[in-house]
């Protein structure tokens, strides 16, 4: 018997795994995704087929953009850019093997026994897991299901795994699509939308809600549909898709919006309009391991499901679906199990998205604040004021920081613009040790660093910024 079985073995479950071992536990885990050969793969959607891929083609059709458009501004003659669209997938695929690889590796290290198959969680803390033919049962004194989650596949716009594509699908075009469409303007039509379109490919985005990206404070959003207009994505708002037709060369797609009705021709279309819990042949009937009204494993705040010693993390359960949202749950439960008191704090997990500017934020907005009835102040800070970032031609954009108006607490930063990601970690460091705005204004930043950006937006929520005019109200 082991102490911990975790099924899934994505960026929750794998975590999990190896935090539970270097605590002494023994710990098996149940994967069932494998490569053509039949070869076990761990890493989850986020090494396989989301986040390292997706980061992988960002960066590479970053680089041919701006080779192609922007060094001649620095006085570079690249002369013609040419694309080998197959390289760039070669090189994608490498850095996922060699990302997957290194999980294995770490499995060996940390002696995590890998079990290869399907699982599904039977009563009496049981797993039994299909592999092919052969069934094995094995017992746990806890159970960690980490299953994930996949694409929302609509009827109006059904999956023919070559013209009509999931994220999977669009991370593998052999060619760059002349026109392509997007059905859902969220964090993943954003990011592959502009890969494609900084390779060339002509992009049309239909988004059913008339709020561009209503998760993102609404001043930043403003920003960003406004750049990523100018860039060339297409997005079209309050727009209903009826139909869309594969055909064997492209995509019939009808559609409404401003109450009339329009058909495109597009040569591929990506439909990636959210993603669901999998629980697809998870639970036995009588494991009584009970689900929210959504379909995600209902946990308590430490991931504990109804069920004691059954646990739930990652995608499967309630939360913003992120990768390292679930590494953390995945560390929380091994700890609890090994008897620690780790918990999570939910309040602040950063969302980024990887376009060009980044957006990225932690915390509340000014909406959320507004609906709560906090008071609140608020400092900004543009990007167009920063020295490095006008060297860098990475002027676009802003830092927003928000703050207790009485206590000065630092309640949310957002940010649109070069190195968000990595901003915004900062200001979530200085959050976690319950940073003020004016602590931020008080630290010494170095010039020229677009860092200074927070450094001034801090300051500004008290008046007090150098680089803009904000007189003392
Ligand atoms: P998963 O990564 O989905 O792993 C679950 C694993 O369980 C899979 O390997 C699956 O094969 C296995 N499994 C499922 N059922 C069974 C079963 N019954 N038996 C055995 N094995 C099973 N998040 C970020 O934070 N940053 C990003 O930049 C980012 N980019 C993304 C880009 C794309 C295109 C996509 C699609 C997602 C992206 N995400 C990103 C989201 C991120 O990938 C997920 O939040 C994360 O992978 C969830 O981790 P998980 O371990 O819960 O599930
Ligand atoms: P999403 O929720 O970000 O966006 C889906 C969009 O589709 C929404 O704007 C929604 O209004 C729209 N939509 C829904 N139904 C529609 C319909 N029928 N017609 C037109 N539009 C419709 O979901 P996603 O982009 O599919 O991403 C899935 C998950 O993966 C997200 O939760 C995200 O957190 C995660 N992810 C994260 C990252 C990152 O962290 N950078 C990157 C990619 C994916």
């Amino acid at each position: 018997m082991y102490d911990v079985v975790i099924i899934g073995g994505g960026p929750a479950g794998y975590v999990a795994a190896i935090r539970a071992s270097q605590l002494g536990l023994s710990v098996a885990c149940v994967e069932s995704m494998s490569d053509k050969e039949g070869n076990q793969r761990f890493g989850g959607t986020c090494l396989n087929v989301g986040c390292i891929p997706s980061k992988a083609l960002l960066d590479s059709s970053q680089r041919f953009y701006e080779a192609s458009n922007d060094l001649s501004k620095h006085g570079i003659d690249a002369g013609t850019v040419k694309l080998d669209i197959s390289a760039m997938m070669q090189r994608k695929d490498k850095v996922v093997d060699q990302l997957v690889g290194g999980i294995s590796g770490l499995f060996k290290a940390n002696k995590v026994t890998p079990i290869q198959g399907h699982g599904k969680i039977l009563s009496g803390k049981r797993v039994e897991i299909t592999n092919g033919d052969s069934t094995e049962i094995i017992e746990a004194k806890n159970i960690i299901l980490a299953t994930g989650s996949k694409p929302i596949e609509i009827s109006s716009a059904k999956f023919d795994d070559t013209n009509i594509v999931d994220s999977t699908g669009a991370l593998e075009f052999k060619a760059v699509p002349k026109k392509l469409g997007i059905i859902g303007a969220g964090v993943i039509g954003l990011e592959l939308g502009s890969v494609w379109a900084r390779l060339g490919s002509e992009v049309t985005m239909l988004e059913a809600m008339q709020d561009f990206l209503p998760m993102v404070d609404k001043k930043i959003a403003k920003e960003v549909y406004k750049e990523f207009t100018k860039q060339g994505l297409n997005i079209k708002l309050g727009c209903k898709v009826t139909n869309a037709v594969a055909n064997k060369t492209n995509v019939n797609v009808k559609y409404e919006e401003d109450g009339s009705s329009s058909d495109e021709i597009f040569d591929k279309l990506i439909v990636c309009v959210g993603r669901s819990p999998n629980t697809e042949n998870l639970l036995s009937d009588d494991c009584g391991i009970e689900l929210d009204d959504k379909g995600f494993i209902k946990v308590d705040s430490f991931c504990s499901t109804n069920e004691p010693g059954v646990w739930a993390v990652g995608d499967v359960v309630r939360g913003p679906m992120l990768a390292h949202k679930g590494s953390e749950e995945g560390v929380m439960v091994a700890e609890r199990i090994a008897g620690k008191h780790a918990a999570v704090n939910y309040d602040l997990v950063p969302s980024v998205i990887y376009t060009h500017p980044e957006v990225a934020w932690v915390g509340k907005n000014e909406e959320e604040l507004k609906a709560e009835g906090v008071e609140y102040k608020s400092g900004s800070f543009p990007f167009a004021a920063s020295g490095r970032a006008l060297a860098t031609d990475e002027s676009v954009g802003s830092v927003k920081v928000l703050a207790d108006k009485v206590t000065d607490t630092i309640l949310g930063i957002h940010i649109f613009g070069p190195s968000a990601a990595e901003l915004v970690q900062q200001g979530l460091i200085a959050m976690e040790f319950g940073s003020s705005s004016e602590d931020i204004g008080l630290t010494m930043f170095s010039h020229p660093t677009v860092s200074e950006a927070l450094h001034e937006a801090a300051l500004a929520a008290n008046s007090n910024a150098i680089h803009i005019g904000n007189r003392k109200r």
